[in-house]
């Protein structure tokens, strides 16, 4: 049993679909004070509203965690809403599929932005606050994709998301003064809106390659975070989890038909 995180403030970037609303949703139900970050009204009233029915506490702050200012904005409006930031889950993140010979410049650019800018900026913008606090817990969203493993069409993604790793080292040595630890959260093929996107057959073909036979939930990444979090996790920082079912284990397709 971890310790309560109740009444901990705490952003969730991409909160309004997907792995973040997952995240948003386990923290909630821990009674943690929630604050969602997204470009997208609609989704973002929805998944606040679905946390105050059952019981939680969450508002909505829209923002693009790309712009320095907005996120500047995020933080002050969390900070004026729930007193101070305990907790950021940077999660928010876009997986657009172009091959190289496609790709260009600006979809690179953009895709680093959203992914990869986007750790550095929520991280700085809320050392103040941790600093304030005298503590505070960061957890980034990575993904198997690029630390791992390789796929046709996200050579961009995979370099941003290895990219959070990179960044993870060094700011968890940078954060030690404010005793804060910062650790990744690297899914496997979690079902949410972004993955269905991608189509049935990805999916169907996704879930066969993976030992435990089924896409993962978002709260199997709600979970991982919620330890990142907790007072028992407070002696790792720099250090990331495997969340996918055993998926990057099968050496190859007989091993995966094997069991
Ligand atoms: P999703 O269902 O598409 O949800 C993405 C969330 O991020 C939405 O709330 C979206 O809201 C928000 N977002 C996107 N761009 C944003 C921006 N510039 N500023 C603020 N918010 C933004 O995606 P997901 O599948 O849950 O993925 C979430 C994270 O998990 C990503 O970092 C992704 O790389 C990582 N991940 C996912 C999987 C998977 O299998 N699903 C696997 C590994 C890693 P708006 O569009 O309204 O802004």
């Amino acid at each position: 049993m971890l310790s309560s995180i109740a009444g901990k403030s705490t952003i969730v970037t991409g909160g309004s679909k997907g792995i973040g609303r997952g995240i948003a949703t386990v923290f909630a139900a821990q009674g943690a004070k929630v604050m969602i970050a997204a470009r997208g009204k609609e989704a973002a009233e929805a998944a606040v509203a679905e946390i105050a029915e059952a019981g939680g506490t969450a508002a909505y702050t829209l923002c693009d965690v790309a712009e320095w200012e907005s996120v500047e904005a995020l933080v002050a409006a969390t900070r004026d809403r729930f007193g101070g930031v305990d907790i950021l889950c940077a999660n928010a993140g876009v997986f657009p599929q172009t091959k190289l010979i496609e790709m260009s410049p600006g979809e690179w650019d953009g895709v680093m932005a959203t992914n990869l800018k986007s750790s550095f900026l929520c991280v700085k913008a809320c050392i103040p606050a941790f600093e304030a606090a005298g503590q505070g817990r960061v957890i980034l969203t990575s993904s198997i994709t690029g630390p791992v493993t390789g796929f046709p069409g996200w050579a961009h993604y995979g370099a941003s998301k290895a990219g959070q790793l990179g960044f993870l080292k060094t700011a968890a040595m940078e954060l030690a003064r404010y005793n804060t630890t910062i650790n990744a959260v690297m899914p496997g093929n979690i079902y949410t809106e972004g993955l269905q996107d991608l189509g049935e057959d990805y999916l169907e073909t996704m879930a066969a390659s993976i030992p435990l036979k089924r896409l993962g939930r978002v709260e199997d990444i709600g979970h991982a975070a919620l330890f990142f979090a907790s007072a028992e996790a407070a002696y790792i920082t720099g250090q990331q989890i495997v969340v996918d079912g055993g998926q990057i284990l099968p050496e190859s397709l007989e091993a995966i038909e094997e069991i």
